[in-house]
């Protein structure tokens, strides 16, 4: 048995719908069937007005970023912890991202270190909704509203996670969603812009497809990108849209089954939900304390010998050396997400993950962690 970090789910549903696409000989962004089907049925999931289909997180980030005009001589605060492609949105535009650290509970941006941070260049927040649990959203919506500063979610990690009820993607100016394979749900490769704003959904439709024009297709109105999802992976979209609530309910199981048996572990720190949030558990994250903590490497070898696949958690932004040799990233500031970085790790919790599968990686963690502590 060889236990994965993911895998997606797929079945009949998915299988119909692409070769319905093929059938259809629509396999291109122009789509009279699944890319409007899939848009709108994530837009009701959402609560939103509008959602537009992109062909990666990475590209939603960067399509929210260039709609909302942000660009050079701006700056725009951004969750250090998170996948790199956060920040990378930031850079293609020739904005200036500032790092802020992470809640030690959480991992999500702290919301207390907002303030301090903010200068009159200052112009938007980034928050990313990490592993699934929501950020605070209230203190950041407030301080953003009293700054005039745009809210993107990066809620790549978070489909259907909630805040106070409210479903992420939603709260925010601009939500962004990837469709990855390892995520939520998945297009193989894929991703989504959200938001209640006309003008802003209008943009981006028209500049995520070369910003054709209007009487003449090639009089192009802007410079456009061409981040168009295509019909083939809308059609993988819509067939997952039948599971989604079914894969968060899964997700949540596979947390509780984690947390149960990990709860009385000293030294490992396992995911919470607080009292404002509904976590969809996107990847089963621990972070390693006490004397567990640097023992990562160590840890990840021996499951590897079990057979079983795990994965460290992100590099923040201050700690990336590209970053650091351009002079754009010190790595002090964050230390709070440098610990988390350093001694986080996740464990098996895909969408496909079996329960023997499951009960296996969690007897071998237990195993293997007592087997390190033993010989410290
Ligand atoms: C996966 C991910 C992205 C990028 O999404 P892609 O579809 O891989 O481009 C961005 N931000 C976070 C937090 C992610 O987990």
């Amino acid at each position: 048995m060889f236990v994965p970090v993911s895998r997606p789910l797929m079945g009949e549903i998915e299988e119909k719908y692409v070769g319905d696409a093929v059938r259809q000989k629509e396999i291109s962004g122009l789509s009279r069937q699944f890319i409007p089907q899939f848009e709108s049925e994530f837009a009701k999931f959402c609560t939103v007005k509008h959602a537009a289909t992109v062909n990666s997180g990475t590209t939603a980030i960067h399509l929210a970023i260039a709609t909302l005009g942000i660009g050079k001589g701006d700056e725009v605060l951004v969750a250090s912890l998170t996948n790199m492609a956060t920040f990378f949105a930031v850079l293609y535009e020739g904005a200036t991202p500032i790092p802020i650290d992470s809640e030690p509970d959480t991992l999500n941006i702290n919301p207390a270190l907002l303030e301090a941070k903010i200068t009159p260049r200052t112009k938007a927040i980034i928050v990313v909704h990490l592993y699934g649990h929501p950020c605070d959203m209230d203190p950041i919506m407030h301080i953003a509203r009293a700054h005039n500063l745009y809210v993107i979610e990066d809620a790549a990690e978070a489909h259907g996670a909630r805040y106070n009820g409210q479903v992420v993607g939603s709260i925010g100016d601009i939500g962004c969603f990837s469709f990855y394979s390892n995520k939520i749900i998945t297009t193989g490769e894929g991703g989504m812009l959200t938001t209640n704003n006309d003008e802003w959904a209008a943009r981006a439709r028209l500049i995520k497809n070369l910003a054709f024009g209007n009487e003449n297709k090639f009089m192009h109105q802007a410079i456009g990108f061409k981040y168009q999802m295509t019909n083939l992976q809308a059609a993988l979209g819509a067939a997952q849209m039948t599971r989604v609530q079914d894969i968060i309910g899964r997700k949540r199981e596979i947390a509780a089954y984690y947390n149960n048996l990990f709860a009385a572990e000293l030294d490992i720190q396992t995911p919470i939900e607080k009292p404002y949030a509904f976590n969809v558990y996107w990847m089963y994250n621990v972070v390693l304390n006490g004397a567990l903590s640097g023992k990562r490497k160590r840890i990840i070898d021996e499951l590897k010998k079990r057979d079983i696949e795990s994965r460290e958690d992100f590099v923040p932004f201050n700690q990336q050396e590209i970053f650091i040799a351009q002079g754009i990233a010190d790595p002090a500031s964050c230390p709070v997400a440098n610990r988390l970085g350093a001694d986080g790790m996740y464990l098996p919790s895909g969408n496909d993950i079996s329960p023997e599968e499951l009960a296996y990686t969690a007897e071998q963690f237990l195993a293997v962690v007592r087997l390190v502590k033993s010989t410290v």
